[in-house]
């Protein structure tokens, strides 16, 4: 089957004992044990084993060619679980431009566990290969395309170097979903996602996923890091990322349509210092992202308005069609003043608000962005 028929169809599953085609929700958090002592279910307790969560797994797995999902109880849980599955004086690569929340969570907190990192370039092969330490160089994380300036990292290229030097390979393919790249044929070795975003696609759940290659001993450690730290999403929740991913591909198709719209009729705008989207020829990335996104870009993007943080913030403010609000993937068209978000440090220009198109009418958003700028 073509992933989008295995993300309409949820893998076409029909429940055994009432042939419903949405699945009952398991809501059980424990498991009987037979008389003679056995587990002959394979389940014992829901931290480990929630048959909630077998579906939606098994068709992440499938969107993705992975041998086996993983769901989390958000994008930041699973994550973490890359670098927590790792040891005291492991050392790990990653890029200088990313999801803020994560580079904070390894500068503050990584760190102190005896982890060792550089913070590299990765759309920069060579730059990637200086900071790679063979035998010691663990993980390599990449993020494509990259928040906020929507940097694209050479999956197949990071993925050959990190090999070399003995690492793995994660990529957080949030913004990209598997509807449009599949890191695990060009050589990744681990896939993350925060579902919050696209794969749920709603606005109104919190969750994250790993997906892997195949089930390795870092696989193995993996789920032990979630059985024991604990971090598992609810069964409804479960649920209602099944239903969610359902239409990820038509969703993700919609709202790559209205970005590219956005991004073609504002580029050059005398109003704005520049727009970034990785559909435009001018992106430093287009060339590969070309390569390794299938049929479209994202629906991601950014714009730089001119006069700086005051400037960009007063365009925010006078939307009224785009949501001020943090976040990305829903139905709903988003804008934020990036820098605010991400405070000191952060690698975001000032001038930077970064949009997330939604599915609404690409008309209604792009004359309201035009009146927002003045
Ligand atoms: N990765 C990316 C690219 C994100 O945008 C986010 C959240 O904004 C995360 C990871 C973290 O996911 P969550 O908010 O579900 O913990």
């Amino acid at each position: 089957m073509k992933p989008e028929t295995i993300a309409a169809q949820a893998l076409g599953w029909i429940d055994a004992a009432t042939g419903a085609i949405s699945p009952p929700i398991a809501m059980s958090t424990t498991f009987e044990r037979d008389p003679d002592n056995a587990y002959s279910t394979g389940r014992a307790y829901v931290r480990a084993d929630n048959p909630a969560f077998d579906q939606p797994e098994r068709v992440l797995a499938a969107l993705e060619g992975g041998a086996a999902a993983m769901l989390f109880s958000s994008g930041m849980a699973a994550a973490s679980a890359c670098f927590l599955s790792l040891r005291s004086g492991d050392h790990v690569v990653f890029p200088k431009v990313m999801y803020w929340g994560l580079r904070r969570w390894i500068l503050d907190f990584a760190r102190d566990f005896g982890l060792a990192f550089d913070a590299v370039d990765t759309t920069r092969p060579e730059a990637l290969a200086d900071a790679l330490q063979p035998g010691r160089t663990k993980l390599v994380w990449i993020e494509t395309p990259a928040n906020p300036t929507w940097e694209v990292t050479d999956i197949a290229a990071a993925a050959e170097l990190a090999h070399e030097a003995g690492a793995l390979l994660a990529v957080d393919s949030t913004v990209a979903t598997p509807a449009l790249t599949r890191p695990l044929a060009l050589g990744a070795d681990i896939v993350m996602h925060s579902a919050t975003k696209y794969l749920n696609g709603h606005s109104d759940l919190a969750m994250g996923a790993l997906v892997a290659a195949t089930e390795s001993d870092a696989w193995a450690r993996l789920r032990d890091v979630r059985s024991h730290q604990g971090a598992i999403p609810g069964s409804f929740e479960a649920w209602l990322l099944l239903r969610g991913m359902r239409t990820l591909f038509p969703r993700v198709r919609l709202a790559s349509a209205n970005a590219m719209t956005l991004a073609e009729r504002f580029d050059g705008d005398r109003r704005l210092e520049a727009v970034i989207y990785p559909g435009l020829a001018g992106h430093p990335g287009h060339e590969i992202a070309a390569r390794q996104m299938t049929g479209a870009f994202g629906g991601m993007l950014s714009i730089r308005v001119k006069g700086g943080a005051e400037a960009a913030i007063a365009a925010a403010a006078k939307v009224k069609v785009f949501k001020r609000a943090t976040s990305l993937g829903g139905p709903e068209s988003l804008i934020e003043h990036r820098a605010s978000v991400e405070g000191e440090g952060s690698p975001a220009p000032a001038d930077l608000l970064r949009l997330s198109a939604g599915l609404e009418d690409v008309e209604d958003l792009f004359s309201d962005l035009d009146q927002a700028l003045g």
